[in-house]
């Protein structure tokens, strides 16, 4: 094997050329297990060289595809050419100054871009963070100070992070939050319209969830304590469920008329992931504020809180920030994240990977019944695995299924409140043999079953 850099460049072949994990990745695993905290895990413990376009290569030479993107991260790939080469340039001018300290342009082209990507003509501004579960707190504490209100209205199947707050906003308790608590008060959830698993069925869904999660947060809460609603457009780990249409725009009118802050946490769904800028699009929705990280700087942490700029500024100076918020390198990396976006078109490809992944899905789910639902939007898709002839979950299979598919070198990863989610997030930049091949392996691992 020749060694080569990652990015753009790697090769764009599977390779499995050892068992997977091979020897040197065991052989990493064991010093892992003796000096990394065992609460810390991995969907599957092959340790990286290098990266790119739609290759995840170890350090036994396998190249594996990637439908993970590091967890919708590195939608524009790997070591993308403009992330590394203005990383690079901001890497030898300065690494840290605090914005808080002394401030950069690069913080401010970075808030300037985001408010040109996001939903809405409306005056916008944003803040920067280090992680998505930071953002989604301080989404929280700017509502809460533009309403003078303090309950935060959140979803079943939601994931917000991990973070004290952020683990009361999420809604599944193994692993996030388990032995984690007390959590913090004043957090209420709500149903959400999941049409796979909506008793009466798809067609009512939309109207009757929220019906009564309107119902809910009048009764329970009384809209006027309301500070926050905050939804993922499209739910991450709960299982990548689509709200049935007409569920976020009730969501978010109720939330107008009642001077609520309605707070869209696009972290894993934005950013071209799932055909547009982002995901609230697909319904014409304008949320007040949006929280994004992820795929925002091509896989360097940055995270932020964009919105309406009259909420934006109700916190009082120095009520905002942190140390690292916006770290320079990470704002070049996303400025060169956002020009790729633009550049390639990578809505127009997440929308074409949906094209091509979603027939083929199906034509699964017709031939397997473990396959109960396909769904999901652009390059977001997933699979909900069940037991056959019924809607009981299957996370046995789904389990099964991952485990067959890292074997032959395709890299997927579970989720969902019932852990019966096979969900697909490839870079968006993937060639289309290697996302054909992909689901190849998926088909086969299927087959034997
Ligand atoms: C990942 C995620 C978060 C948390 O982001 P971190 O960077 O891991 O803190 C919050 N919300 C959603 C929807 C996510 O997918």
């Amino acid at each position: 094997m020749t060694a080569t850099a990652g990015g753009p460049s790697l090769p764009q072949e599977r390779r499995v050329v050892t068992a997977i994990p091979g020897p040197k990745s065991q052989e990493l695993q064991a010093r892992r297990t003796a000096a990394v905290a065992a609460g810390v895990g991995s969907v599957l413990p092959v340790f990286a060289a290098r990266a790119g376009g739609g290759i995840l290569e170890d350090v036994d030479g396998n190249a594996l595809i990637d439908f993970g993107s590091g967890i919708a991260v590195t939608s524009v790939g790997n070591s993308a050419e403009a992330v590394v080469r203005r990383a690079s340039a901001q890497l030898a001018d300065f690494t840290h100054t605090c914005f808080m300290v002394a401030p950069y342009e690069g913080y401010v082209e970075v808030c300037e871009e985001l408010a040109k990507v996001t939903p809405g003509d409306h005056a916008k501004k944003s803040a920067l963070f280090n992680s998505g579960a930071e953002a989604v707190e301080n989404a929280v504490k700017i509502a809460r100070s533009y309403t003078k209100r303090q309950a935060v209205v959140v979803f079943d199947h939601g994931y917000h992070g991990r973070t004290n707050l952020t683990m009361a906003l999420t809604s599944k308790n193994m692993p996030y939050k388990n032995g984690f608590g007390p959590f913090a008060p004043e957090v209420y959830r709500v149903p959400v319209a999941y049409p796979y698993r909506w008793l009466t069925g798809p067609e009512n869904c939309a109207d009757e969830a929220a019906a009564e999660a309107i119902d809910q947060i009048s009764k329970q809460v009384g809209a006027d304590n309301v500070a926050a609603i905050v939804i993922e457009p499209v739910l991450g780990e709960g299982g990548f469920i689509e709200p049935a249409k007409g569920f976020l725009p009730q969501i978010a009118k109720f939330a107008k008329d009642n001077g609520i802050v309605f707070v869209a946490d696009e972290i894993q769904s934005g950013f071209c992931r799932t055909g547009q800028w982002f995901a609230c699009e697909d319904e014409g929705i304008v949320p007040d504020l949006i929280t994004t990280a992820k795929g925002i700087a091509g896989g360097l942490p940055l995270a932020a809180v964009t919105g309406r700029a009259e909420i934006m500024d109700a916190a009082h100076s120095g009520g905002l920030g942190g140390t690292y918020g916006g770290n320079p390198v990470a704002c070049a990396a996303a400025l060169g994240a956002i020009e790729t976006m633009r550049e390639q078109k990578l809505d127009a490809r997440a929308r074409r990977i949906g094209e091509v992944m979603t027939p083929r899905l199906k034509a699964m789910q017709e031939k397997y019944d473990v396959i109960g639902d396909v769904r999901g939007r652009g390059a977001m898709i997933a699979i909900e695995l069940v037991k056959s002839g019924s809607k009981e979950p299957n996370p046995e299979a789904t389990a099964a299924l991952a485990k067959a598919c890292h074997s032959e070198g395709l890299l997927v990863l579970t989720t969902g409140t019932y852990g019966n989610v096979l969900r697909f997030l490839p870079p968006l930049v993937i060639g289309e043999d290697l996302l054909n091949e992909g689901l190849d392996i998926l088909e086969s691992a299927l087959t034997t079953l």
